[in-house]
């Protein structure tokens, strides 16, 4: 079968970004060295350009798992045109048909069957996608968005004012052109890339699979840290609708504290979360599909098996009548709370309206004492 036909201008800049992120960046930082401000910079900038992506391009506008204030939207519409992936609106439209057809060779743009070399990097080289390249019809809401689609019809302008603009705004400002360029302009690009390429690549590829083994994500705590907390890919996949992806305390999920403590502020809003029982559900599942494969290997297999079954069945028991109570419970928290709360209003007023009565008291006497 012949080959797609090579998209050059993608293919160039990845290589010459690449080659002097790995050649000129070193050479320089030891024959001049970078500074603070450069270092600095450099660090938040990636993290802008890096949580844009997730938490704008991934969990708002691709997966609609919140509301965001138009604020934040627009930061995060210009730190996706300096990331360099593509308009929030193409980046959704390829992300959805990821999730919808998730290791189809044919319909997933970035299937991780074809290998690490292709979902990493190898489907942006070539023109795999063809016809169907500017098919927005799963992305229609996203077109509706004033500001997706401003980005989208500006998006080439905005790319080149973030990343030559900024570098050189930065290089301008501490006197160090050539260093800020450097850093800023080519290493965080090269760095904030081939971060969010591993999700397409590595979380498919590299580490465990404690809610389902329907498609090839994995859960991997190294890369959520490379990623803002996107290497929680597995849980991702079966739960899409969830703005988290690290959903315990202790896992490294940036992306969701950023967007939990801007719910503190009213910027972003409705945050949808999976209830605590089907995740329960899902990870009982897969632990019970395993042990059968296991036991379906040992010579006492059919008793080994019935026994599986019946104690998942008596944990999913366990499990509903915990999560009811447990719904009850917080149903009847808030209920206290809202009880305590009129009471204590009831208190308030009592005392106003007391008062209130006494002033009037008061001065009724006087008034009437007047005609005495
Ligand atoms: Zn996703
Ligand atoms: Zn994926």
């Amino acid at each position: 079968m012949k080959k797609a036909p090579i998209i050059w201008t993608t293919t160039l800049l990845f290589s010459i970004s690449f080659l002097v992120a790995a050649i000129a960046v070193p050479w320089y930082a030891v024959a001049v060295g970078f500074g603070w401000f450069e270092i600095i910079a450099t660090i938040l900038a990636l993290g802008y350009c890096g949580m844009s992506i997730t938490a704008g391009y991934h969990r708002l506008w691709a997966h609609k798992t919140y509301d965001a204030h138009p604020f934040l939207q627009w930061a995060f519409a210009i730190g996706g045109a300096f990331a360099l992936q593509n308009s929030a609106l193409h980046w959704s439209s390829d992300h959805r048909d990821h999730h919808r057809h998730v290791d189809d060779n044919e319909k997933d743009p970035y299937s991780a069957r074809r290998g690490f070399w292709y979902s990493h990097i190898g489907w942006m080289l070539r023109d795999y996608q063809g016809t169907t390249y500017n098919d927005y019809t799963n992305v229609r809401d996203l077109q509706k968005n004033r500001i997706v689609a401003w980005q989208h019809k500006h998006y080439l302008a905005l790319t080149i004012a973030t990343n030559v603009g900024i570098p050189l705004l930065l290089g301008w400002l501490s006197g160090n052109m050539l260093g800020m360029i450097l850093s800023v302009g080519v290493l965080r690009l090269v760095l904030s890339h081939h971060f969010t390429f591993f999700i397409n690549s590595l979380a498919h590829i590299w580490g465990k699979q404690p809610y389902t083994d329907k498609n090839s994500a994995r859960d991997n705590g190294v890369l959520a840290f490379l990623t803002y907390g996107e290497g929680y890919h597995n849980y991702h996949h079966i739960f899409e609708y969830d703005y988290r992806n690290g959903i315990k305390w202790w896992q490294f999920d940036p992306t969701k504290w950023l967007i939990k403590s801007a719910s503190y502020i009213g910027l972003t809003r409705n945050l949808r979360i999976v209830p605590e029982e089907r995740v329960a559900m899902a990870k009982a599942k897969m632990q019970l599909l395993r042990a059968q494969q296991k036991a379906q290997l040992l010579p006492n297999a059919e008793q080994l098996l019935q026994l599986l079954e019946r104690e998942y069945e008596l944990l999913l028991a366990r499990m509903q009548d915990y999560y009811q109570l447990k719904k009850q419970f917080v149903l009847q928290k808030k209920q206290a709370l809202i009880e305590q709360y009129q009471t204590a209003d009831f208190k308030q007023r009592y005392r106003e309206f007391k008062y209130h009565l006494q002033q009037q008291h008061q001065h009724w006497q006087r008034l009437t004492a007047a005609f005495h």
